[in-house]
């Protein structure tokens, strides 16, 4: 069992990702995550087997695929909040994949009989996220930062994370065009490496962070490198918005749809001060997959404060509207033999 067997994928089966990894990591660490400014990548060098247990959660719960811990990995973080050299650096990004393929190995200890062949994905958080400045939040940097320096600043991670042995790369929480731009354009110096996107949205259901327009933004990306990419989609932003994001993308597309993905926050809110609050009232994740996977979303999982548990509930909602869409077949199918019969 390959963890980072790209070759059997494909996009009309349904695949379940895993949830928030700095939120399930909290289970197995005493330390504060939120706020570090290398947040759970900081893990990576002082409790690797947190890390490994981490993921190994997402696993037993029943991910397809699992996304390394480097979403706020990078070289320079490294040198300045851990004191390493560029070296060490380069090499905890490639521990990192090392950590999720001990988990899978440990996975397929437990469950031998092989029914399930996860994958390991490459984490790569946006280039704001290492400005500590809220700009990940908001993508204002994409116009003011030359493309050099934001494409130059992603290489390394890409490579260290292709080097330890990854083959898909989750683009994730990018809040501006320009990078989403900037990444679709680089992967293509790695032919043999695929990669899904996922935007940070604003509230008003329309835009990407910075305002862009999400649905023109994930056309152009899809359709600047198909070849390539995997998906297109959201992530880190409240279920109640999903839906008028991705409604209607497709609808002039019709031979050749942009895949979707999904893997929403559970819709608290972040404040600096007082952490995530307002769970009490956010209307479960869950109740929102069969509107999503109706849309033709075939990725799906949990961002932040998605725990493990979170993802067994995903998958069997997933399990149930599959059920429901075989049922519906059989009854179509039924009812035209018995026209047939008919006639
Ligand atoms: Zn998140």
């Amino acid at each position: 069992m390959d963890p980072f067997d790209i070759e059997n994928l494909n996009n009309t089966t349904i695949k379940i990702l895993d949830g928030g990894f700095a939120t399930q990591l909290g289970c197995h660490v005493q330390d504060h995550i939120d706020g570090d400014p290398l947040w759970s990548a900081r893990f990576l060098h002082t409790q690797p087997q947190a890390i490994i247990d981490t993921h190994l959660d997402f696993l037993r719960a029943g991910a397809d695929i699992i996304m390394t811990n480097t979403y706020q990995a990078s070289i320079s973080g490294f040198e300045k909040y851990l004191n390493l050299s560029k070296e060490d650096s380069y090499d905890l990004i490639k521990k990192a994949v090392n950590y999720a393929k001990i988990a899978c190995n440990k996975f397929h200890e437990e469950f031998s009989d092989n029914s399930r062949s996860p994958l390991i994905v490459g984490s790569v958080g946006p280039y704001g996220a290492s400005l500590h400045d809220g700009s990940e939040y908001t993508g204002s940097y994409g116009g003011t930062t030359p493309i050099e320096v934001i494409r130059e600043w992603h290489r390394p991670r890409i490579e260290a994370l292709i080097e330890a042995g990854i083959k898909m790369l989750a683009l994730e929480t990018v809040p501006c065009g320009t990078e989403a731009e900037i990444l679709v354009d680089l992967i293509k110096e790695y032919p043999n490496v695929k990669a899904w996107i996922a935007f940070s949205c604003n509230q008003d259901g329309k835009s990407i962070a910075n305002g862009d327009n999400f649905q023109k933004v994930a056309q152009k990306c899809y359709d600047l490198n198909p070849r390539q990419i995997v998906a297109v989609g959201l992530n880190c932003l409240a279920p109640k918005l999903v839906e008028s994001l991705l409604k209607d993308i497709n609808v002039n597309r019709s031979t050749n749809p942009v895949p979707l993905i999904v893997y929403p926050n559970s819709g608290e809110t972040y404040t600096v001060d007082l952490g995530w609050i307002n769970r009490d009232q956010c209307e479960s994740l869950v109740s929102y997959i069969p509107k999503w996977l109706d849309l033709g979303v075939t990725w799906i999982g949990g961002c932040c404060r998605t725990y493990a548990a979170d993802i067994t509930r995903i998958k069997s909602e997933v399990m149930k509207w599959q059920h429901m869409q075989q049922k519906k077949l059989v009854t179509e199918n039924g009812s035209y033999v018995n026209n047939i019969n008919g006639i």
